[in-house]
């Protein structure tokens, strides 16, 4: 165990990359700052940070995908021009005027060196073999979940581990889901012959068969392309409950309004609105969840019941599904026989209710209801495949399990947590819900925004105590008055979003002060290097799940999940390798570090990646060609001398085919390459033109052949030797 410890700790970083192309962008995004700065100059604050020495590491999560690498499967890490300390000030292109009252201009100005003449840049030799996080082996003593070295926390020992992204140390306490029916499973894991249809599309079958139906925009621009699935949304989400049981005379029945019919009347509807499905897939699941699922008998007897009352009352007549969960201090359960998931109380609808406990179905009637999802059901009742139990999931009353001597953080299971818990793996329980691929990832940003929308109606209903905190700062006040001449026009109520909620504009602009403060104390940033998970990681490959082996006779192959089935694990060893990386940085990779910032996007393709800002000490700062050579290269290694860079380079590293070739890549703007490849051959790196360094791409010949297209130096895209080989 040691000794695999150690190994992970002096193994070197995952894949290395760099790219000349997003320095635009960055730029950009830097000056776009820049309005808002200049938007608070009358406040000193910044000037104060700078005095500020200690500032280590600043995290943004950040959802927004603006980043438009061309390979969703580019590899690993890269780095990009080193800027020179002294651009002249005309040609700045990180302040656009902005520190003008620096306290002291970090650098005092040089003319740039003049370009030594370099000669042939000799690549480092590969490492001793690929950067791993080890095995997912370790397990939670408290809640068995299985997780990598990297992710111990830091109180953990040898003899006593300890883990508390699963289960805050065994505060998180949550039974097993019961196993899934065999049927089901079969369709999951590949048993069933008709698995591959079922799986491909696993998001349409749950629609047939969902109690609620889902209200968001999907943003259909990033599933159009050729790469992997991705499910991506804007603005709220929300399930849909059917408040009438009776469609309207004009519409067929949809969602729960279908589960009133007999049997085969019900197929035959479901196979109207989904012609596309397939006839013997709709007749399983339809009898599966028929037998098992507790809402298919609730909504038939409520239906029953307001059928059965004088005809004159049929439009007003109402039937509450109550599901209250009384909390049991001791032990969490989930609900074992039907009548403890919901009961059923008749009635006119006017009776005082939960919103967050109750669904009110009516038989006829206009409008669709929206379901809280605080109820317990709210996963069971539009997830069905995924829960085909009626599995209750998260609510506000999950009590957390009393350890002694511990202050538990909160008395209730939170949602972040109760998912966070959900989405581990655990010997001998594999569920359902991460064999759902398209709809597991459905399921994962579904559960986020809830878990969002809970923190943001927690700070609607706290603005007293947040307010006085806001409005402390003259900074806050100049923010607030802007929001004022927004916002209030537009929305009845202001609600006021501080700074510790992680993507508000105050967030933002915390970080973007702080960096700044880190710029007017130690000088613009010397390396910005950026990391992109790659699926093809051993680590990840591990964990995906495979189809059982099919039966004799059978006519199909076996298959694995995609990295893209399983995001819970792309994240998981994206931060491990992450990790890793900053940590070789902060120990001296490219020399001594003073400052480092970095930020994390998840790409459209959904594979996360990490901007990093690296301020080296003035001691070991960038100054000449040379230097640059030995951080960065825009070259195709040698083959045999190189085995695994040569692999990382000619498989994640080249840029095209764009152009003439394929003008509808996605890096094509207005017919022209909006990265700028193929770059121009060039002989030797040249240090300090236009105040950026442009990398050395021989034309010595060298090529590589791909996909039928000939790539040589002008179409690789710089990266840091070392890392990307690991
Ligand atoms: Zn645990
Ligand atoms: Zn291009």
């Amino acid at each position: 165990m040691r000794q695999m410890r150690n190994a992970w700790q002096n193994e070197q970083q995952a894949q290395l990359q760099l790219q000349q192309d997003e320095e635009e962008e960055e730029r950009q995004r830097l000056n776009e700052h820049g309005d808002l700065m200049r938007r608070q100059e009358i406040l000193e604050e910044v000037a104060n940070n700078a005095s500020r020495q200690n500032i280590d590491t600043y995290q943004a999560q950040n959802a927004d995908n603006d980043d438009d690498d061309d390979d969703p499967y580019m590899d690993g890490m890269y780095m990009d021009a080193p800027n020179p300390p002294n651009p002249p000030a005309d040609d700045d292109p990180y302040m656009d005027g902005m520190y003008m009252d620096a306290p002291n201009p970090p650098n005092p100005p040089a003319p740039p060196p003049p370009p030594p003449p370099a000669g042939p840049v000799l690549m480092p030799a590969d490492p001793a073999g690929r950067h791993s996080l080890g095995p997912m082996n370790l397990e939670c003593p408290n809640c068995h979940a299985l997780h990598f070295a990297s992710e111990k926390l830091s109180t953990s020992t040898r003899n006593a581990l300890k883990f508390g992204m699963c289960c805050l140390t065994g505060q998180v306490d949550l039974p097993p889901f019961p196993p899934a029916p065999r049927d089901l499973r079969d369709l999951f894991d590949g048993t069933s012959p008709h698995s591959l249809n079922f799986k491909t599309h696993v998001r349409q079958y749950n629609a047939a068969f969902a109690f609620t139906s889902l209200g968001v925009n999907v943003d259909h621009s990033v599933v159009a392309g050729s790469g992997p699935y991705s499910f991506r949304i804007s603005g709220q989400l929300h399930h849909h409950s059917g408040a009438n049981l009776l469609p309207l005379p004009d519409r067929a029945p949809v969602f729960a309004q279908l589960y009133i019919y007999d049997p085969q009347e019900q197929l035959a509807q479901r196979q109207g609105n989904n012609p596309g499905l397939n006839p013997a897939i709709m007749t399983e699941i339809q009898g599966i969840l028929g037998t098992l699922h507790p809402y298919v008998e609730l909504y038939k007897q409520a239906f029953q019941i307001m059928r059965e009352k004088p005809a004159e009352e049929h439009d007003t007549v109402a039937v509450r599904l109550h599901a209250e969960r009384t909390q049991d201090l001791r032990r969490y359960n989930l609900p074992t026989a039907n009548d403890e998931v919901a009961a059923i109380i008749p009635g006119d609808g006017s009776e005082q209710r939960s919103d967050h406990h109750d669904i009110i179905l009516r038989l006829r009637g206009r409008g669709l209801r929206r379901m809280s999802h605080l109820h317990p059901s709210y996963s069971t009742l539009h997830y069905v495949l995924l829960f085909p139990h009626g599995e209750d999931g998260w609510h506000p009353a999950i009590p957390t399990r009393v350890i002694p001597g511990i202050k538990p953080r909160s008395p209730n299971v939170t949602q972040r947590c109760y998912y966070a818990h959900r989405l581990h793996s655990r010997p001998g329980e594999q569920p359902l819900l991460l064999w759902g691929g398209n709809l597991f990832q459905q399921f994962v940003v579904d559960a986020w925004a809830s878990v969002e929308q809970s923190n943001l109606n927690w700070v609607k209903n706290h603005q007293k105590e947040l307010r006085s905190d806001v409005y402390s700062g003259l900074r806050d006040a100049v923010l607030g008055d802007a929001d004022n001449n927004l916002n209030l026009a537009q929305h009845g109520q202001r609600v006021i979003l501080p700074s510790s909620f992680v993507g508000s504009e105050r967030f933002m602009t915390q970080l973007f002060q702080d960096a700044m403060a880190i710029v007017r104390a130690f000088g613009k940033p010397d390396i910005f290097l950026t990391m992109t998970a790659n699926p093809r990681w051993p680590e990840i490959q591990d964990q995906l799940l495979w189809d059982v082996p099919p039966g004799p006779g059978a006519n199909h192959q076996r298959r694995r999940q995609k990295a893209s089935d399983r995001p819970d694990i792309v994240a998981r060893v994206f931060e491990g390798k992450k990790e890793a990386v900053l940590k070789e940085i902060k120990n001296g990779k490219f020399g001594r570090v003073v400052a480092i910032f970095h930020t994390i996007e998840f790409q459209k393709c959904g594979l996360p990646h990490m901007h990093c800002l690296i301020f080296l000490h003035p001691d070991d700062k960038i100054h000449d060609a040379n230097q640059v050579d030995n951080i960065v290269s825009a070259q195709l290694p040698d083959q045999n001398l190189n085995p695994l860079l040569y692999e990382t380079i000619t498989t994640c590293m080249l840029h095209g085919p764009c152009g003439a070739d394929k003008p509808n890549a996605p890096c094509m703007v207005n017919g022209r390459c909006s990265k700028h490849y193929p770059k121009e051959f060039n002989e030797h790196t040249l240090y300090g033109e236009n105040g950026y360094p442009k990398y050395a791409r021989p034309n010595n010949g060298r090529t590589v052949e791909k996909n039928n297209h000939v790539y040589d130096n002008r179409y690789v895209i710089p990266y840091h030797p070392e890392s990307s080989a690991r």
